[in-house]
């Protein structure tokens, strides 16, 4: 008993492994300084801004910054030193 011929159940096998393809590539994240792929192992996010733990430093001074210590000053990364000349020095454009 049956209405299934020989090799129809092959036949449905078959439509459903070729069916929908899943190889999308993985999600990378670029660090906001150096513009490359961010891994998960070296990846830290500050002001919704992904960076290498490398990459995260002034970028006048290149001292590494830490989350509770670093400035952001136009998308830049500063250390509290370089933030504070950066900012009296832009001060002193508009003032003069
Ligand atoms: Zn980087
Ligand atoms: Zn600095």
């Amino acid at each position: 008993m049956g209405t299934f011929g020989p090799g129809e159940e092959d036949r449905i096998g078959y439509v459903v492994s070729v069916g929908v393809k899943q190889d999308e590539p993985p999600k990378t994240e670029k660090c906001a300084t150096c513009g490359k792929s961010v891994y998960a192992a070296e990846r830290m996010e500050a002001g919704g801004n992904v960076y290498h733990k490398l990459c995260f430093k002034c970028a006048t001074c290149k001292m590494p910054l830490k989350l509770n210590n670093y400035q952001q000053n136009e998308g830049k990364l500063l250390c509290k030193t370089d933030y504070q000349k950066e900012i009296l020095a832009k001060n002193a454009q508009i003032c003069t």
